[in-house]
């Protein structure tokens, strides 16, 4: 996708702070952090969102699931974090290439949600 933005990263047009790259995935810091760790886990190959995930992406998305843990654990995350994926203009997503946050490293995060 010529003008979006993590495809720009992930082309290195753009720089970013990564912490992790394989042909597949990237990941990189958030440029307005919420919390001490919050980076985006994205796949190389655009798609808009997690509406349009399809069959063919079941291996990518557990790729990018299983190395969530990994990587926030490097970031110093070893009792857990959380992770988002705003999904659609009513799921507050801004930039329209799927990504994962992973926000950690404070006892409280962003998008808590808690029974009552
Ligand atoms: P969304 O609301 O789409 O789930 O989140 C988009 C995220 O991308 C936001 O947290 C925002 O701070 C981050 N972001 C937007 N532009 C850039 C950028 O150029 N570089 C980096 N590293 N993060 C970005
Ligand atoms: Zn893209």
């Amino acid at each position: 996708m010529e003008n979006c933005i993590f495809c720009k990263i992930a082309r290195k047009e753009i720089p970013s702070n990564k912490i992790y790259e394989d042909k597949d995935i990237l990941a990189f810091n958030d440029i307005n952090p919420a919390a001490p760790v919050h980076f985006l886990l994205i796949p190389k190959l655009h798609i808009d969102s997690l509406i349009d995930v399809q069959d063919i992406h079941q291996s990518l998305l557990g790729k990018m699931l299983s190395l969530a843990p990994q990587l926030a654990k490097e970031q110093g995350c070893e009792n857990g974090f959380r992770t988002i994926i705003n999904t659609g203009p009513a799921g507050g997503q801004e930039i329209f290439h799927l990504h994962f946050h992973i926000i950690g490293g404070r006892e409280r995060l962003p998008g808590m949600i808690h029974p009552g």
